[in-house]
């Protein structure tokens, strides 16, 4: 008997192997397969009976290791539509799919179970007593005060492997007793520990109860657009939808979340409604503790799946629905092979099972919202706030009229945080500290300063690897690039004309924190970025201390403005706006306004009110301009009216093509080839609506000692991207030289 196997490698085709009578039994779709290829073994899936192939003896299948098939026929038929759409080998389609414990031949990584960790233990509240004890020992400091901003306590292994700390210097924090390091045991399942809420009884609001009316009435495959604004109970929806669905109709459901770290409050509520029904799927479990949740779920031991994207491809049978909470979010795509996005899987998988849809978010995607104008999702809405909230008050400060009033006064700053916050926004930070209510300070830039720039010739400090400027960061000090993350000692003088004059631009998170800390010198202040955890789970803590109203003054990046609902906020300060907004990249308007509105709808969601001050140089900006007035559709309207000249999505359809490879000269070469062949290709087979754009240099035209050049395809119908695509992936060749490499990004959420 034959059998035709997907293999995880870059070809696009299966290949043939014969199984004998013992294994014939076993030998169905869905069941891994070892087999020999090349000069070594494989791991595949068989995904269909094989056929002979006249001149070829097919090889036997070396080993059969599972007794029942690891996918099913519906979540071979998704894997099979992933392969077409995102033109992708079927073999690399599964693997995806499946726990990362079944996907490699190796065994799972044991889990380790404890850690050291480094916590304060004098608190040196003043800066003028930090002065004196750190007065020669600027490393002590920078590492005290690193602590500090991780919230007391950090792993050693990240202070020293990722922050790169000499352990000597924590060795004398040790010594002169102001820092403890202790053996902790790490829980295996972050949610483990944490308090099970209790479940608080919701009595659904008109508009929530005609959304579940909908909802309850919808048949399998339907899609629903939930656009709620901020602080409107889209979760309460989710929670009644699960509980008709999976309590009284006994299906299963699955729901997306953008991160679980940055949502534990959304979780939580699932967790007190659903229990141990539910399993979370969350970046902190090892392959192990994955696999066992995947098998619970296929077993049905658990019937509700949460997770970040790859929660989609849960083993779940008998589904009957899926939520994707804040739908717009750019995490559910993938970054690598294959280039799949969870809210179109979501969608795919659900005709297919019968399940029903919701995506939810205050600021939907403009995909989303054209489907929905067009019929093809319903939309539901809910307009106002629950309970007392209200949509907080916004106000616009103009940074350019700040600095024209420094300028007349014509004298050099004295006043630093002057420069970054403006006295509107200073004066109501000091307020709510007076009232001991609590402020969110949203900046979309890490690091102390953005770049470092000679006073005398201008040079910018750049990564040696990539074509992008290194950021500066204290604590530790170093200039770091943030694609690659070479990091190098910060320089004193010029390299190109030893200038000793070096200025810091920019104001980053860790440079507002410290100007913060002096002006406001009992304020708790907690900072969340990338470069303040010790692993995923650190993010949750720091949350978690915001609702226990352990921190007055929150201070952080985009991962600030993820659905957090704390009562007690009643400010939210966008320190600059501007961050990103000018990005080459068709999606940075309206990543600006998703971004605005979505941290200007953490205040006010208690009866105490809140209000927003946003800082920018661009006030007539429509994406600063829709967010301040709460308007999404005049947003939509004038965002998409822009995506018609040039079209771009969804006004089109697009693929980004992309050349990568060691040399300048090569990439450009094999760009450029390439787009001769697509138009040679188009002239003999004409593609009604079919265009090819480029090739251009890549925005970032430089990672990792790779240069980048791009070419875009532009189609009216989507059936043709998928076609053109695989045609062109398969036949066109790429030159043996300078690791030359293509990626087809069908749908990129960026084009940087
Ligand atoms: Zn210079
Ligand atoms: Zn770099």
């Amino acid at each position: 008997m034959l059998v035709s196997v997907a293999l995880p490698l870059p070809l696009f085709r299966t290949f043939t192997y014969e199984v004998d009578d013992a294994q014939a039994e076993r030998a169905r779709p869905g069941m891994r397969a070892v087999v020999p290829f090349r000069n070594r073994r494989e791991l595949g899936v068989i995904v269909a009976s094989g056929e002979p192939a006249p001149g070829v003896t097919p090889k036997p299948v070396i080993a059969l290791p599972d007794d029942e098939p690891v996918l099913g026929a519906d979540m071979l038929a998704l894997c099979h539509w992933m392969a077409e759409y995102y033109v992708v080998p079927l073999g690399i389609a599964i693997r995806s799919v499946l726990p990362a414990a079944l996907s490699s031949q190796s065994a799972p990584q044991p889990v380790r179970r404890t850690r050291r960790v480094a916590s304060i233990v004098r608190e040196i509240p003043s800066l003028l007593q930090r002065d004196e004890v750190f007065a020669r020992t600027k490393q002590q400091r920078a590492l005290y005060e690193l602590l500090e901003s991780l919230g007391g306590r950090a792993a050693v292994e990240h202070l020293t492997e990722q922050l790169r700390f000499s352990p000597s210097v924590l060795q004398s924090l040790v010594k002169r007793g102001m820092v403890a390091v202790e053996e902790e045991v790490v829980a295996r399942d972050p949610f483990g520990w944490r308090a099970a809420p209790k479940s608080a009884v919701h009595v659904p609001s008109p508009a929530q109860r005609s959304a579940l009316d909908a909802l309850f009435a919808a048949k399998g495959g339907d899609v629903f657009l939930l656009h709620g604004v901020t602080g409107s109970g889209k979760t309460l929806v989710y929670i009644e939808l699960l509980r008709e669905v999976v309590l009284n109709r006994g299906r299963t459901a699955i729901v997306l979340v953008p991160e679980i770290a940055l949502t534990p409050q959304t979780v939580d509520r699932f967790r007190a409604v659903f229990g141990d029904q539910i399993a979370v799927l969350h970046s902190a479990l090892s392959d192990g503790e994955r696999y066992d949740e995947w098998l619970a779920l296929r077993d049905g031991k658990k019937r509700i799946a949460v997770g970040a994207r790859s929660a989609i491809f849960a083993p779940l049978r008998d589904l009957g629905a899926i939520v994707v909470d804040e739908e717009h979010e750019s995490s559910y795509k993938q970054g690598e092979a294959p280039r799949y996005h969870a809210r179109e899987v979501a969608i795919i998988r659900a005709k297919r099972e019968g399940a029903v849809v919701v995506l939810g978010s205050a600021t939907p995607s403009l995909e989303s919202w054209v489907n929905a104008d067009a019929g093809r999702y319903a939309r539901l809405t809910l307009p106002a706030r629950v309970g007392e909230g209200r949509l907080p008050a916004v106000d616009v400060v103009d940074l350019r009229e700040a600095a024209r009033e420094a300028a007349n006064k014509r004298q050099e700053p004295t006043d630093w945080l002057r420069l970054v916050i403006s006295e509107p926004l200073e004066r109501a930070l000091s307020d709510r500290l007076k009232k001991g209510e609590q402020s969110i300070l949203l900046l979309n830039r890490r690091g102390y300063a953005a770049f470092v720039q000679c006073g005398v010739c201008g040079d910018v400090a750049s990564c040696p690897n990539c074509s992008i400027s290194l950021t500066y960061h204290r604590a530790p000090e170093r200039l770091v690039c943030h694609y690659c993350q070479h990091a190098e000692p910060p320089r004193t003088q010029c390299p190109r004309c030893k200038g000793l004059l070096l200025k810091q631009r920019g104001w980053g998170t860790q440079q507002v924190e410290r100007l913060l800390a002096d002006r406001f010198a009992t304020a708790r202040i907690a900072r969340m970025d990338v470069d303040t955890t010790s692993g995923k789970w650190a993010h949750a803590e720091i949350l978690d201390r915001v609702a226990a109203g352990e921190v007055d003054i929150l201070l952080g990046t985009q991962m600030i403005a993820k659905g957090l609902d704390f009562p007690n906020v009643t400010l939210v300060g966008v320190v600059d706006a501007d961050v990103g907004i000018n990005l080459p990249d068709f999606r940075a308007s309206e990543r600006c306004f998703q971004l605005l509105s979505q941290v200007a709808g953490r205040a006010g969601r208690g009866p105490k009110g809140g209000r927003v001050f946003i800082q920018t140089r661009v006030p007539a900006h429509h994406a600063v301009r829709c967010a301040v007035e709460h308007d999404y559709t005049k947003f939509v309207s004038q965002e998409l009216a822009g995506r018609n000249t040039p079209t771009y999505p969804p006004n089109v359809r697009i693929a980004n093509v992309v050349f990568s490879g060691t040399t300048e000269a090569a990439t450009a070469s094999l760009a450029s080839s390439a787009t001769t062949w697509l138009h040679a290709l188009l002239r003999k087979r004409p593609v009604p609506g079919f265009t090819v754009i480029g090739p251009a240099p890549c925005a970032v035209d430089r990672i990792k000692n790779r240069w980048r050049w791009h070419v875009l395809l532009k189609a009216e119908h989507p059936r043709d991207l998928s076609r053109l695509g695989r045609y062109f992936l398969e036949r066109f060749r790429v030159p043996n030289e300078a690791q030359l490499r293509v990626t087809f990004d069908r749908d990129p959420v960026a084009l940087l």
